[in-house]
């Protein structure tokens, strides 16, 4: 006998596809345009998962749908909380893949902070996730998709204008995203397309190690808020702490940032600086840093290393912070110390690492396309 249709598990994901891509996407079904934004509001507005609880489209449109698509979210496969009330998720793709995410509350904000690859290609020598070998980009759907599982598990839909508890995006989780830029970008458009997630980007923040050539770009398209990992002031340094300093060394990554579109007094970039025990940290490596922050809207965020098991480092104590700080304050730049959150469970910056088998050698510059 022959099956009617495909199988329900083949059905095309509508989730991560841009607007456009859903109109041509109901178009080709010969549906009307205006389907296209009833189905974004259901999927990104209101959060639904199953065709049948869209009730403003008609029975036999709904059961059409789910003949031919699926609304996929990333598989939960565990859930850790912290005592801090930190919560980190791991999740699985349909090839088995997996990455972590982390909802970090605080007093006046909630921040979730996504990954955009499974594992990294950087090898940063003090990174956790560094030391993963299995690297593949994440598709937008993948990006999306942990957003939408944050807001699933925080109970936030439909997409709450106020007293939200997921109020901010960091890509600061696993994997460097301006080495995963379309996806991270097409993810991004819709987080923050104001009728679906609606996260504007004034609230988002973009992490990287310092793709020199794409960090122009990341500023015109998208808008949002960069942070460098910086964490090293000589390149001999930081060519040993972030091995892509040997490519783009710290004068260019500046001047990047120097020209960095949207970047003003009110909207400062953020230079991050882990604290590692004899190895940056002294009151000459503060004052250098102000140096080289001359003429760049920057603020500074010291981060605590997190130790991982294995780690070659160690963090620097709170005094050497502290003094590190101050120097960095009196010149006229916010320095404050990231408090680790969720060190228990591993969630904390850098600590982030989902188990994942060799697929490839990690000595490539980039990582293997999304599935
Ligand atoms: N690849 C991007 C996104 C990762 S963001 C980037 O490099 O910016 C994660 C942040 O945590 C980066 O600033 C990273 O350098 C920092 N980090 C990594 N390992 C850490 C550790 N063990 N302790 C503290 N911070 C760490």
């Amino acid at each position: 006998m022959q099956i009617p249709f495909p199988p329900a598990s083949l059905g095309r994901n509508l989730v991560g596809l841009s607007r456009a891509a859903l109109a041509a996407e109901m178009a080709d079904f010969g549906a009307e345009p205006f389907r296209a934004r009833q189905l974004w509001h259901w999927i990104y507005h209101r959060g639904v998962t199953d065709f049948a609880a869209m009730t403003s489209l008609s029975k036999g449109f709904r059961e059409r749908l789910a003949t031919q698509y699926k609304l996929r979210r990333p598989i939960v496969s565990r859930t850790l909380a912290s005592t801090d009330g930190t919560r980190k998720w791991l999740l699985q793709f349909p090839d088995g893949q997996e990455v972590e995410t982390v909802h970090i509350p605080e007093e006046d904000r909630g921040t979730l902070c996504v990954s955009a690859q499974v594992g990294c290609t950087l090898t940063c020598s003090f990174c956790h996730t560094g030391t993963q070998r299995l690297v593949r980009n994440l598709g937008a759907a993948e990006i999306v998709g942990q957003v939408m599982i944050a807001r699933d598990a925080l109970g936030e839909w439909p997409s709450p204008q106020a007293d939200r508890q997921l109020t901010n995006l960091v890509l600061m989780g696993m994997g460097e995203p301006l080495f995963n830029y379309d996806n991270v970008a097409e993810a991004l458009q819709i987080v923050m397309d104001p009728e679906g997630l609606s996260i504007s980007r004034r609230k988002i923040t973009l992490s990287t190690a310092g793709v020199v050539p794409m960090i122009r770009r990341c500023g015109a398209e998208l808008g949002v808020n960069l942070a460098v990992s910086l964490h090293a002031v000589r390149d001999d340094i930081r060519d040993r702490l972030v091995p892509l300093n040997r490519k783009y060394p710290i004068a260019e990554l500046l001047d990047a940032c120097r020209t960095y579109p949207g970047a003003s007094n009110a909207r400062r970039i953020t230079f991050e600086y882990v604290m590692l025990k004899g190895v940056n940290d002294s009151p000459a490596d503060a004052r250098e840093l102000v140096r080289l922050l001359a003429g760049i809207p920057a603020k500074v965020n010291l981060i605590p290393f997190n130790p991982w098991p294995g780690a070659p480092y160690e963090c620097s104590p709170d005094a050497a912070i502290a003094a590190f700080s101050d120097i960095v304050f009196a010149a006229g730049y916010s320095a404050p110390v990231r408090t680790p959150r969720g060190r228990d469970i591993l969630a904390a910056c850098g600590q982030l690492k989902s188990a994942s088998v060799k697929l490839r050698p990690k000595s490539e510059a980039e990582a293997i396309p999304a599935a």
